[in-house]
C-alpha cells in the first residue's frame, strides 16, 4: 500500500509517497548495501512540492534503518560504559533525577533542548510537561539556531509570528529578493519553483544578496556580494533611494503602519556612496536593486540563516520588513517577507510554543492573559506557568558551566556538533550532573556526553503532524514498526509526566488525542488550527492554516495572511523599525584577517546523522572543504596543484584542519566552511570549533554565520 507523508528534512516540506520494499511482480527494492528498503517518490498531489523532491527526500529510506538506537542505556558517570536497561529502570532513574534537581536547584534547574525534527505532538507534550507541570520555561529547540530572529522580527513588526506568504507567490512575483539564503542548495524545491517562473518570464527579476556566488546567485539577474554583516546598510541604502525617487506607498503607510517618520530619519543617513563603500559593491548595482524594488508591483523576499544567524538578526529581519511596508509589498499576491525555515517542523514547533519565551497558540510567556489561557486549558492552578522566559539553548550551556542547570535533556538534536564554540560546549557538557540524550540514532556526538540514552522512534514509525514553511500541515503516518523498544518522543514525555503524578494531564491514548488537545489551544489565534484533526488530515490530505473550527472547505495552499492589511498588533498597524547596523560581533582584524562564514551543502543534512550513511550523498560531499578566493590563496602561498592543499583555520576559540578549495565563488577576505562535520565524521574539521556564541539581544540567536579567523597553510 502507498503511504503519503512529508519529507522529514527541511522546512520546504515536500510531499512523499512511500511504498513497501516488495511490490507485486517487481523485484525487492534495496539500498546500495542490499538491504530491502521502502521506495520513495514525490507526491504529485502535495500542494507545496507538486511531486518534486531533492536528493535528500529521494534517499531518506536508505538511512532510517542504520545506526539505530533500540534500547535505553544508562551509566552513572561519563567515564563508564553504558549498560542496557529496561524502560522501567530508565524512567525511574529519570524521574528520580528530576525530583532531586527540583529540590536542589528548583524547577529551573531542569532544561530540555528539543528539535524541529519533532512532530507537533512531541513539541506540545514537551511544553505541557516542562512549562505546565514542572513549572519551568526551560524548553528550547534547535530552531533557536535556525530561525528565532525571523520569529522575533515578525512578532515585533507585524504583531505575530507566521509567514504572510505562500509558495504560490513564487510563481506570482515580479521580483524575488533573496538575502542571506542559498535557496538552490538549502531549500531546493522552493528554488525550483521560483527558477522556473523566473526562466519563463523575462520581466521577472531575481536579486541575490550573498557574500558567496552560490548556485542561487548564479541564477540571479543581479548578485550583490556584500561584505558579511552589511545587510542592514544595504537595505537602508535601497530604502534611501526609494525615498529619494518617491517610490513608496503613502496611502498604505498612512493607513496601515506606524513609525514611518522615524524610519525616514534613519534611512536619510544612507546615501548610495556611503552604502556602496560599506557593503563593498558598485553604486550602479545598488541603484539597480533599488530600481527593481521600485518598479515591481510585487516583491517577494526570501531569507534564511544568512539573516537570522546574526548578533543583529532581528534588526536585519525588521529592516527587510521595513522595505516591504514602505513599498506596500505585503498581504497581496506574489509579495511579502517570507522566512524559509530550516527544520521540517520548526513551524509546528512555533505553533506549539516550542521555544523558551513562547506558549502554544502563538502566545508569549510574558503575557499574563496568555499564561492564564494556557493554565486554564491544562487544568493547572493560576500562576503555575513561570512569567519569565526560560533559558535559550546557549543559556542552557552556560547554566551547565555554572552548575545552575542540574539536568539537561536533549531530544532529537545534536548540540555537541551544532552549538557555537564547540570546545566550550563540550566542556560544559562534561560538567553536567545528569544528561539525557533521546534520539533515534546511536552513536551521536551528544550521546557521548549522556548519562541516560533513550531510544526514540522517528519518521515513518510514529504518527504525527508537521507544518512546513508555507503553513501547510501534513499528517505523517506510521507505516513500519520502530526498532527494538523505541518509543515516540511524545510517549516518553507523557510517561515521565504520569510518573511525576500528572496522570490526568498525560492520559493520551494516541497521538491523535494529543493533536486534538493542542489544536484547541490555537482557537481564535493567528495560527488557528482548531478545524484540523488527524482524521481530517488523513481523509483530506494537507491543509493550510488558518483553518478554524467550522471551516469545512479544504484549502491546501494559496492562502496569505494580512490580506485585509490589518495586522495583529494592538492598533492593527504594522510597525516600522529603522536600525543602524552594529556590524559583526567579531570583525576581522590584524591577527584574524579573514571572515569565516559557515553554511550547508545541497546533499547533507545538519550533523549527518542520516545523510552521512547514504552513499550517494557521501560521494557527492565526501569531506569538508574550506573555500578561499584565488587572490587570498596567492597571498597565503596556496598554489593550485593537483595535490590536496590543507590549511588550519584558527579563531580565538579553536581550530579546524581542512582541505582547501580555491574558488572565485567566495569573496576576497571571506572563507567558507560547511557545518555538517562533527567529531564522528572527520578529525578536527568542526566549523563550530571556530564560531562564537555572541547572539542577537532580541532573538538570542547566535552569530554562527561570521567570526574572524586566520588561515595557516600546513
Ligand atoms: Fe525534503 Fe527539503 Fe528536499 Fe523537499 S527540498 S525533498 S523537504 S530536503
Amino acid at each position: 500500500m502507498t503511504e503519503k507523508t512529508l519529507c522529514p528534512y527541511c522546512g520546504v516540506g515536500c510531499g512523499l509517497e512511500v511504498l513497501p520494499p516488495a511490490q507485486p511482480g517487481k523485484s525487492v527494492h534495496r539500498d546500495s548495501e542490499g538491504n530491502p528498503i521502502w521506495q520513495v517518490r514525490g507526491d504529485r498531489a502535495h500542494p507545496s512540492s507538486k511531486g518534486m523532491v531533492c536528493v535528500k527526500g529521494a534517499t531518506i529510506t536508505e538511512s532510517t534503518h542504520k545506526n539505530r538506537l533500540k534500547y535505553p542505556l544508562l551509566r552513572d558517570s561519563l567515564d563508564q560504559p553504558f549498560r542496557r536497561v529496561s524502560w522501567e529502570e530508565a524512567l525511574t532513574r529519570l524521574t528520580d533525577e528530576i525530583k532531586k534537581v527540583s529540590l536542589t536547584h528548583g524547577a529551573d534547574g531542569i532544561c530540555m533542548y528539543g528539535s524541529g525534527q519533532f512532530q507537533t505532538e512531541d513539541y506540545y507534550t514537551a511544553q505541557k510537561l516542562l512549562k505546565g507541570c514542572l513549572g519551568t520555561n526551560n524548553f528550547d529547540a534547535n530552531s533557536r539556531l535556525c530561525m528565532s530572529s525571523a520569529v522575533a522580527g515578525y512578532m515585533q513588526s507585524l504583531g505575530s509570528d507566521g509567514p504572510p506568504c505562500c509558495y504560490d507567490d513564487l510563481e506570482q512575483t515580479d521580483c524575488a529578493f533573496l538575502i542571506g539564503t542559498n535557496t538552490a542548495d538549502c531549500h531546493p524545491i522552493v528554488f525550483n519553483r521560483l527558477r522556473k517562473h523566473h526562466k519563463r518570464n523575462r520581466d521577472v527579476k531575481m536579486i541575490v544578496v550573498d557574500p558567496r556566488k552560490t548556485k542561487t546567485a548564479e541564477a540571479a539577474d543581479l548578485h550583490l556580494a556584500i561584505k558579511p554583516g552589511t545587510d542592514i546598510d544595504l537595505m537602508n541604502g535601497i530604502a534611501h533611494l526609494l525615498l529619494r525617487w518617491g517610490k513608496f506607498e503613502s496611502i498604505f503607510i498612512d493607513e496601515c503602519t506606524k513609525g514611518f517618520p522615524e524610519f525616514v530619519e534613519v534611512i536619510k543617513q544612507y546615501p548610495p556612496e556611503l552604502v556602496a563603500r560599506k557593503c563593498g559593491i558598485r553604486i550602479d548595482h545598488l541603484e539597480e536593486a533599488a530600481q527593481y524594488w521600485g518598479d515591481s508591483e510585487r516583491v517577494l523576499s526570501l531569507w534564511s540563516m544568512g539573516m537570522n544567524q546574526s548578533s543583529e538578526g532581528t534588526a536585519k529581519v525588521r529592516t527587510l520588513i521595513d522595505l516591504h511596508l514602505m513599498t506596500g509589498n505585503i498581504g497581496k499576491l506574489g509579495a511579502g517577507p517570507f522566512s524559509l525555515t530550516g527544520q521540517p517542523n520548526a513551524m509546528g514547533g512555533r505553533e506549539a510554543g516550542g521555544l523558551a519565551h513562547i506558549l502554544p497558540g502563538y502566545r508569549v510567556v510574558k503575557n499574563p492573559q496568555h499564561r492564564a489561557a494556557v493554565e486554564q486549558a491544562w487544568g493547572l492552578p493560576e500562576g503555575r506557568i513561570n512569567p519569565n522566559p526560560g533559558r535559550d539553548g546557549w543559556d542552557m550551556i552556560r547554566g551547565l558551566e555554572t552548575g545552575e542547570v542540574g539536568l539537561f535533556w536533549v531530544a532529537a538534536t545534536n548540540p555537541a556538533v551544532s552549538m557555537p564554540d564547540i570546545e566550550r560546549t563540550k566542556k560544559a557538557l562534561l560538567k553536567s550532573n545528569f544528561t539525557v540524550c533521546q534520539d533515534a540514532y546511536y552513536p551521536t556526538e551528544t550521546a557521548g556526553y549522556a548519562h541516560l540514552v533513550l531510544p526514540a522512534s522517528q519518521w515513518g514509525e510514529k504518527t504525527g503532524a508537521m507544518t512546513n514553511s508555507e503553513r501547510v500541515v501534513t499528517l505523517c503516518p506510521a507505516f513500519r514498526n520502530p526498532p527494538g523498544e523505541a518509543k515516540a518522543d511524545w510517549e516518553i514525555f507523557a510517561a515521565v509526566g504520569r510518573r511525576l503524578g500528572f496522570e490526568k494531564e498525560f492520559n493520551f491514548a494516541n497521538a491523535a488525542e494529543v493533536y486534538q488537545e493542542f489544536v484547541g489551544l490555537t482557537r481564535d489565534r493567528v495560527c488557528d488550527l482548531s478545524g484540523l484533526s488527524h482524521q481530517r488530515l488523513r481523509e483530506e490530505g494537507p491543509i493550510q492554516w488558518p483553518c478554524p473550527e467550522g471551516e469545512t472547505e479544504t484549502i491546501s495552499s494559496g492562502k496569505r495572511l494580512y490580506t485585509n492589511l490589518h495586522f495583529p498588533t494592538a492598533d492593527g498597524r504594522a510597525n516600522f523599525a529603522g536600525y543602524h547596523s552594529r556590524g559583526l560581533a567579531e570583525p576581522e582584524d590584524e591577527n584574524y584577517p579573514y571572515v569565516l562564514t559557515t553554511g550547508r551543502l545541497y546533499g547533507h543534512w545538519h550533523t549527518q546523522t542520516r545523510t552521512g550513511n547514504i552513499p550517494k550523498i557521501t560521494k557527492m560531499h565526501p569531506y569538508p572543504e574550506l573555500e578561499v578566493h584565488p587572490r587570498d590563496a596567492k597571498k597565503l602561498g596556496l598554489e593550485e596543484t593537483k595535490e590536496e592543499i590543507w590549511v588550519e583555520a584558527r579563531s580565538r576559540r579553536g581550530k579546524a584542519r581542512l582541505r582547501v578549495k580555491i574558488t572565485k565563488a567566495i569573496a576576497p577576505g571571506t572563507v567558507f566552511i560547511p557545518m555538517h562535520w562533527g567529531a564522528l565524521w572527520a578529525d578536527d574539521a568542526e566549523a563550530n570549533a571556530l564560531t562564537h556564541p555572541e547572539s542577537c539581544p532580541s532573538s538570542k540567536q547566535p552569530e554562527l554565520k561570521a567570526c574572524a579567523v586566520q588561515i595557516i597553510p600546513i
